[in-house]
């Protein structure tokens, strides 16, 4: 089988004007989960240069996050740790919150999710501002995990979110 470039997996994700509020561009990617041959390779440029047995735990971000990080934790034999938007864990959380353009928002993850010293590798669709990520990380270090990792399927270059993440090795497959 021929494989899938990031030209083939850029042309599937569908740009949705104006959603969920006016002047944002949505980068919808239903249309590349619905494929499993680009899913698939999603999958495989994600975890690119990262051999089995060097990540502990897979941690994904609410929501999108977990649909790629947990399918990358089954891939690479990890297991997955989903930061949650508050209010939606049932056991004891840490929490982070963080400045949104409008108010803030809150990020949980359980206290018992990751031990200290657990090589990590961080996973969300898209990187924007950087705040929701950034606010995984300050929550990923509390519980004194090493962040082998942060990776993207998509990042929105012009709004500098790289720069809310400090040192840590941040991988974006497809950048506007
Ligand atoms: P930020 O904290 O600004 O980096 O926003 C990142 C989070 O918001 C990610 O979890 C994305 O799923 C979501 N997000 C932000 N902007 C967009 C966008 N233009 N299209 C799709 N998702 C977005």
């Amino acid at each position: 089988m021929q494989p899938v470039s990031l030209v083939e997996i850029e042309r599937s994700i569908r740009n949705v004007p104006d959603f969920p509020k006016p002047g944002i561009q949505f980068k919808d990617i239903t249309p590349v989960l619905a494929d499993g041959r680009l899913f698939g390779a999603v999958l495989d440029h994600l975890l690119e240069g990262i051999r089995p047995g060097t990540i502990d735990k897979v941690v994904g971000i609410d929501a999108r996050g977990f649909i790629f990080g947990a399918a990358a934790a089954a891939k690479l034999g990890s297991g997955f740790v989903p930061v949650r938007k508050k209010g939606k864990l049932p056991w004891t959380t840490h929490e982070q919150s963080y400045e949104l353009e409008y108010g803030s928002a809150t990020v949980a993850v359980h206290v018992d999710a990751v031990q200290s010293g657990e090589r990590i590798l961080l996973v969300d669709d898209l990187l924007a501002t950087g705040g929701t990520a950034a606010a995984a990380v300050a929550l990923l270090e509390k519980l004194g995990a090493r962040i082998i990792g942060v990776n993207f399927v998509i990042e929105l270059g012009f709004l500098d979110g790289l720069k809310r993440l400090g040192n840590h090795p941040v991988r974006s497959l497809i950048t506007y």
